[in-house]
Formats: structure tokens, C-alpha cells, sequence
């Protein structure tokens, strides 16, 4: 396994998908960033909707928290168990933390990660609330997506679903974490939806889905070199 895998592997050891935080503890992590860009992973374990268990989608916390360590952006993710859903539900401690990262370090954009199932027909899905999330930044995103072999109208994996399966405009009483940011706080933002091919390695022992699974390695080096990618161009752009 290439060495980026591995430390991909190291750090998703650290996301307790199905044990909640100990005793006075938060449910979610962070790390400072030099760069006014912030990466999110809000399902990096399971949480619950509605009084609902959802699974975990596994190792996006792993995936921002690698691309933050090699870029400098920011990055926020869910390190254990939630009672709450933060990108459904309104006013929980994840929004707030992240509103509080984003006003003190002016923020300029959050790339929201999370992860498709491996029987969707889609590589990556970009949710951009049909343009209204970043109109200005919509397409450099696509621009770097196309430049690492994804876009719409590719085969399977290297297909972008663009603002259609995955939104981000959410169902009805659902606050995305990219409406949140971009309606609320007022600063652009994106989701991004990876399938499990570019994204898990080899399951985890603790993972909710039971069957054994592996990604594909170089679809997954190549998604976060696409990331690590978006987060420069990113912190490059200047509205024209
Ligand atoms: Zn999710």
C-alpha cells in the first residue's frame, strides 16, 4: 500500500464510528489550519437523524484531516458517535464550532465531505445548491475536477454528478452544512460527495457496513490529490 494509503489508514483509526464521546468530551475534531480554507467531514462516524442510527460515512474524516495535513487548510470532522445529525439538524455544537472557525480565521470557503455509496453510478458529486452555494468559485471547482479526469459524462467513477443525485439543497427541514455556511454565514461552499471506490481502502473492523470491501488505491490517491488540488486553487481565487 502506498505510503499516502497508509497514513489515509493511520488516521481513520482515530474515528470511533459507533462509540459516543467519553464524558465530557466533544464529538468531533478539529485542527488549525495556516490557510483560510476549511475542510468538513460531519458523517466521519455514525449519527443520528431524526432518532435514527446512520452509518458512518468511513474515512472522510481520515480524507480531510490527510489533505489538511498537506496543504494547511483547516479542518473539522466527526471523530466519535453523534446523538445529533449535523448536516440536518439546526443548532447543534458541530455547526456552531465551525461558525466560530469560520468568522475567526475569515474563512474564505468549506469544502463539505461525504461519502456515496459504491453502487452509485458516479465517481464524485458536487453540490453546490445549483450555483447558489459559490457562484463565483462553481467553476474553477469543475475546472480542477476535469483536470484530475472527472467530469460530467465520464464513465462511472470518473462521472461527476453535478448538482443533481446530492444538491446539498437537502430535504424538507434539513439545514446542509453547505446551505448553513453559505446562507447563514455568508461565505461560499461546496459538497462533496465521494463513492466508496475512491475512498475506503479496506474496511474498517468497526464499520457499520459488515461486508468486507476494498476501493480502488489509485482512484483514492488520485481523489485526494484532486482535494489537496481544489484546496490551492481555492485559496488562490479571487472573485473577478
Ligand atoms: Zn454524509
Amino acid at each position: 500500500m502506498p505510503d499516502l494509503l497508509a497514513r489515509l489508514v493511520e488516521l481513520e483509526a482515530d474515528i470511533h464510528y459507533k462509540t459516543p464521546p467519553p464524558a465530557g468530551e466533544r464529538d468531533f475534531g478539529y485542527a488549525f489550519g495556516r490557510l483560510p480554507i476549511l475542510l468538513s467531514a460531519p458523517h466521519g462516524a455514525a449519527h443520528q437523524r431524526n432518532g435514527r442510527l446512520k452509518a458512518e460515512d468511513d474515512f472522510t474524516a481520515g480524507m480531510v484531516r490527510l489533505v489538511a495535513e498537506q496543504t494547511g487548510a483547516h479542518v473539522l470532522y466527526l471523530r466519535f458517535q453523534s446523538s445529533v445529525d449535523a448536516n440536518f439538524d439546526t443548532s447543534v455544537p458541530y455547526k456552531q464550532f465551525l461558525a466560530g472557525i469560520v468568522r475567526r480565521y475569515r474563512i474564505r470557503f468549506v469544502i463539505d465531505v461525504h461519502g456515496a455509496a459504491a453502487y452509485r453510478d458516479f465517481g464524485l458529486a458536487l453540490g453546490t445548491l445549483n450555483s447558489a452555494s459559490c457562484p463565483h468559485e462553481r467553476a474553477l471547482i469543475l475546472s480542477v475536477l476535469g483536470q484530475h479526469g472527472v467530469r460530467e459524462g465520464g464513465p462511472w467513477l470518473r462521472r461527476l454528478d453535478l448538482d443533481d443525485t446530492f444538491s446539498a439543497v437537502g430535504v424538507a427541514g434539513q439545514e446542509t452544512i453547505t446551505r448553513f455556511v453559505s446562507q447563514r454565514l455568508r461565505v461560499p461552499a461546496a459538497q462533496l460527495e465521494i463513492n466508496a471506490h475512491l475512498r475506503v481502502p479496506r474496511r474498517q473492523p468497526d464499520a457499520s457496513e459488515r461486508d468486507p470491501f476494498r476501493g480502488d488505491p489509485a482512484g483514492i490517491k488520485r481523489t485526494l490529490e484532486m482535494l489537496a488540488a481544489l484546496v490551492r486553487a481555492l485559496v488562490r481565487f479571487r472573485k473577478p
